[in-house]
Parts: C-alpha cells; sequence; structure tokens
C-alpha cells in the first residue's frame, strides 16, 4: 500500500487530504494522504527519516516549503527556479522536491481560457511577490510572452524576484510599484492576482478595470471565497475572470501521480467536493 502525507504546521486547514482522498477512491487504490503536524525545529528529522516510515512521499505546505527545498538531495527545474519544494519524493535512495503550484497555476489557465490563450497576451501583470508569486512567474515564464510586470506593495521584494527569476528567461521581467499599477493595467491582457488581499477577512484588492484591454483575462489565486471582489470587479467589466480554486486541484496532480502511480482527473465533481468543504468551513 502506497503512503502519502502532507506536512505543515499548522495542518489541519489542509484539503489536500481530501483531494488526494477522493482520487485514491475514485480509482480504486490501496493508498493513504495523512495530515502530519511536524514544527520547523523538527523538520529536518522528518524530511529524512520519512522514507524509512514508510511513505512514498508528500506535499509540504507553510512554513516549511524553503526548508524543503534546502534540505533535498536534487530538485526538478522549476523548483529550483522558484526557490521553494511543495512536492517530495523517493527515487533510487535519492530525495526529490518539485514544484507543483508552476504547473497547478498554468495548467489550470489552459483549462479555464482554453490552451493558445497566450497568442492574446503579450503583456501579464503579476501583483504581489511572496512564494505563490514566485511560481506563477515561473509558470508564465515558459510561455512565450514579450514581458511580465511584477508589482508589489514592497518594491523590493518584486526587484529580488525579478532578479531571481530573470537569468535564462526568454520573457522580459519588469517591476512596477505598486501606486503605479494604473498605468501598466491598459498594456496588461492577463492581470493575476497572488496577494492575500481579498481573502476572507482581508482587505479587500480594489483595482480599476475600466481602462484594461478589452480581452483581458483576469485570474485570483485566492479561493476563500471563490468568486473574490476583485473576480467581481473584473466580471463587471465584461473580463474574462479565472478563480483560485482550479489551481489548488492542479497543482495536486504531479504528486498523486509520482506516489499513486495514476494520472488523476480534475473533475467538476471533484471541484463541487472541495467548494463544499470552503463552504462548510465558513
Ligand atoms: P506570502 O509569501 O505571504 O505573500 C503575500 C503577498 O501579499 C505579498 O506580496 C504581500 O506584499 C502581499 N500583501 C499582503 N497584505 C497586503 C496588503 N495589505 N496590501 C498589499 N499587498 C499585500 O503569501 P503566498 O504564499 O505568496 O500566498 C499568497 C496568497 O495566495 C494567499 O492568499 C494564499 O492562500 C494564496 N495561494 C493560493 C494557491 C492556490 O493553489 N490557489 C497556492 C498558493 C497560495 P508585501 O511583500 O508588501 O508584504
Amino acid at each position: 500500500m502506497a503512503k502519502a502525507f502532507v506536512v505543515g504546521h499548522p495542518i489541519q486547514h489542509s484539503r489536500s487530504p481530501l483531494i488526494h482522498g477522493h482520487w485514491l477512491k475514485t480509482y480504486g487504490l490501496d493508498g493513504s494522504y495523512e495530515r502530519i503536524d511536524v514544527a520547523p525545529v523538527d523538520f529536518g528529522e522528518f524530511l529524512r527519516g520519512f522514507h524509512a516510515r514508510g511513505f512514498a512521499g508528500g506535499n509540504v505546505t507553510l512554513p516549511h516549503k524553503e526548508a524543503a527545498f534546502l534540505g533535498v538531495d536534487r530538485r526538478t527545474e522549476r523548483a529550483q527556479r522558484v526557490g521553494a519544494v511543495n512536492t517530495l519524493w523517493v527515487e533510487d535512495g535519492v530525495l526529490w522536491g518539485d514544484n507543483t503550484d508552476v504547473p497547478g497555476f498554468i495548467g489550470n489557465l489552459d483549462v479555464s481560457l482554453g490552451t493558445g490563450w497566450e497568442r492574446t497576451v503579450d503583456t501579464a501583470l503579476v501583483l504581489g511577490a511572496g512564494g505563490a508569486a514566485r511560481a506563477v512567474v515561473a509558470g508564465l515564464q515558459d510561455r512565450p510572452l514579450k514581458r511580465i510586470f511584477v508589482a508589489n506593495r514592497t518594491l523590493s521584494k518584486a526587484e529580488d524576484l525579478a532578479r531571481d527569476l530573470r537569468p535564462g528567461s526568454s520573457v522580459s521581467i519588469e517591476t512596477s510599484a505598486w501606486e503605479a499599477l494604473g498605468r501598466v493595467i491598459p498594456h496588461a491582457q492577463l492581470i493575476v492576482n497572488t496577494t492575500s488581499l481579498g481573502m476572507a477577512g482581508q482587505p479587500t484588492l480594489a483595482i480599476d478595470f475600466s481602462r484594461a484591454p478589452r480581452n483581458a483575462a483576469v485570474a485570483d489565486i485566492v479561493y476563500v471565497p471563490l468568486e473574490t471582489p476583485l473576480l467581481t470587479a473584473a466580471a463587471a467589466q465584461n473580463l474574462r475572470t479565472v478563480d483560485g480554486l482550479g489551481m489548488l486541484l492542479h497543482q495536486a496532480v504531479p504528486g498523486f501521480r509520482r506516489w499513486f502511480g495514476v494520472t488523476p482527473e480534475v473533475t467538476p465533481h471533484l471541484r463541487a467536493l472541495i467548494l463544499a468543504d470552503i463552504e462548510a468551513a465558513r
């Protein structure tokens, strides 16, 4: 029986067990996926010991993504670029780390906007410069865009992100001061919120979309609530919108495939299941 986990601190809020549990049942697999709470001081020992405890691998969430990045033997190219690891497995005795937020974000965009969406996007604007922003920019970099603007309240963090992700990039990565957003929006055919603004309990992210290109799409990676005030404002301007739940579901696919050997499908049924759980918790 293959066993996997999600490790974090705290971990009770994680919806990963619901996602992977649904897939294990759907595909009739003899496996398990459990939450494990590990304090930062114990994480190094956990990382080195999980395989001996019978686990094939697992997901890593806050606050351990950087410690996992530093602690693995080898990283995928995208994990290397992002500087964080959220998926672990062992292959021929080697501890590997991946960052599946990258394909999670892009895969969801492909499904939501339709493959080939990048043909009408030359400029993307990413709001925020935290861990999630790095995964989003790394995903967008793999597409033939002309440039990506990163705007953040703390401009120096946007500059750090751009400096770290620029090497080898065929897409130009530029920064914008938060106060200058209004000047970038008319040029951006794709706008992505990666800040925590708009999340339940957080202030709203108020953006004026009246001067956005008419064909622009707006994605929010916040998924509680599912329709954030940002997405409501974008829809009011007849812009296409992409919510954050799809990214959460799609980022789980590569890990499941590694540990359990089946490529699982993100279905409307799974989405409804997670949505019901989100609603029940509110
Ligand atoms: P993080 O590293 O803590 O970054 C937070 C970002 O939000 C920073 O850019 C921060 O700006 C900005 N921010 C916070 N409060 C702000 C305010 N009052 N005004 C303007 N900017 C503000 O967090 P993260 O890990 O990147 O996650 C960000 C969000 O993405 C969270 O809501 C998380 O739940 C969501 N997320 C979703 C998925 C998914 O699968 N859908 C995956 C990962 C994350 P400063 O640098 O100026 O502080």
